[in-house]
């Protein structure tokens, strides 16, 4: 390989610095000012890489990498190989995240792989023909931290040629996988083997607090790690986690996230709080209307982190409602509440059974698979609040949980 064929480029971030990047310069850009001492800050703190999603515009192609929290990246071009690459260092890739797509963007793009090169590195590389490109821009935007790459073909409209939308439209959602016939596989009883589980909320957006202080998010990842403990002794289920560390995903992509590794269920976890100290007990959730003002009120809180309202969501949730995999999401919903009721009432005294229902919850929207949201207990009430910080009882509610997930499973026929 040629060194003058090589250009390279390593970024040291400050969170006031939104960088673009012209491929030609690279080489020649000066290594960036000794002043972006908040990016090594960050850099000693966990990234996850979540998400990788392509957009073809009508002019140029975007690609973009969710990354959890603040991150140093190096991008490199290879004409000889017909790569471009992207490592982001000190970062680790979800599992969740899509291992390869072909964005539709004709003939000076090919396929996008994303790995983790080293146990510290995750590499993107994208396949294109520098013959058939004019430019390439690396940048990042801040709030979620995410890498973007714009390549701009030769020929303007180049990139629109491919697709059949109109050459103005918006640019189309993260590919989705070829859904059809997915909810049919279901319900003709395939098995349960891809599991997601959503640990709620997560980097600035906190949950509930207790009157301590305590943080609803670092709750449901603990719940959730424990919960994936459970369920992945028994070898044929493969469990991925929306988030694994304390970062920002937005509630729109979590769903999103399972529809792309085809998962079979979906958990979110969470743990409840209201104003009335008083009120206590355990509930689970699946997407449906509400006529109860308490369900409103809860869904509204946990809805939080979206600008949609309760209103308009009323004309989305009716959709998917007709459409219908409620049935089987409020069929999950009876058995993880049945069940983790049951196994903390074993070493427990007096667990309340608030049962299941519909709420207008955004995360559980947009999923093609049962999916159904659990309030473990409540960081309202101090007495729940004490059990839920003691490891042991959220080891019965997870214990409680894959449980309730087994025998919905064995009700299909299957495990
Ligand atoms: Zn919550």
């Amino acid at each position: 390989m040629l060194m003058s064929d090589r250009s390279r480029r390593t970024l040291l971030l400050s969170a006031a610095a939104v960088l673009s990047l012209l491929l030609a310069p690279w080489a020649a850009r000066p290594n960036p000012a000794p002043g972006a001492a908040p990016a090594r800050q960050a850099a000693d703190a966990p990234a996850e890489v979540y998400n990788l999603r392509s957009y073809t515009h009508p002019n140029f192609t975007r690609l973009v990498v969710d990354i959890g929290v603040l991150r140093e990246y190096v991008a490199k071009e290879s004409r000889e190989s017909g790569l471009i690459t992207l490592d982001i260092l000190q970062a680790r890739l979800n599992p969740i995240v899509p291992t390869a797509l072909v964005p539709a963007g004709g003939d000076y793009i090919g396929a996008v792989r994303i790995a983790q090169k080293t146990p510290s590195t995750v590499r993107l590389s994208v396949a294109v023909n520098f013959a058939r490109i004019k430019r390439t821009q690396v940048f990042h935007v801040l709030d979620p931290f995410r890498i973007v790459i714009d390549i701009y073909p030769l020929e303007a409209g180049r990139a629109a040629s491919a697709t059949t939308g109109p050459p103005a439209g918006p640019p189309p959602k993260a590919p989705q996988p070829a859904e059809s016939g997915y909810t049919l596989a279901r319900q003709l009883g395939l098995d349960v083997r891809t599991i997601v589980i959503d640990p709620g909320h997560g980097g600035a957006d906190p949950g509930c607090l207790d009157a301590q202080g305590h943080l609803e998010k670092d709750l449901a990842l603990d719940l959730a790690l424990r919960l994936k403990a459970q369920l992945t002794v028994h070898k044929d289920i493969e469990v991925i986690l929306t988030r694994e560390t304390d970062i920002h995903v937005p509630l729109e992509t979590r769903t999103v996230l399972a529809n792309q590794k085809k998962a079979d269920l979906f958990i979110s976890i969470h743990v409840n709080a209201f104003a009335d100290s008083r009120r206590r007990g355990i509930e689970t959730f699946y997407l449906n209307f509400s006529p109860d003002p308490r369900v409103n009120e809860l869904a509204a809180r946990e809805n939080a982190t979206t600008s949609k309202t309760i209103g308009q969501m009323e004309a989305i949730i009716k959709k998917i409602v007709e459409a219908s995999r409620v049935l089987e999401s409020r069929e999950l919903a009876q058995k993880i509440q049945a069940n983790l009721v049951q196994y903390l009432s074993r070493s427990y005294a007096d667990v309340r059974d608030l049962g299941t229902r519909g709420g207008p919850f955004w995360v559980l929207i947009g999923s093609d698979m049962p999916a159904v949201l659990v309030e473990v207990s409540h960081f309202s009430n101090p007495g729940e609040a004490a059990r839920l910080l003691d490891p042991a009882y959220r080891q019965k509610a997870a214990q409680g949980i894959a449980a309730g997930i087994l025998a919905y499973r064995k009700s299909l026929g299957k495990g």
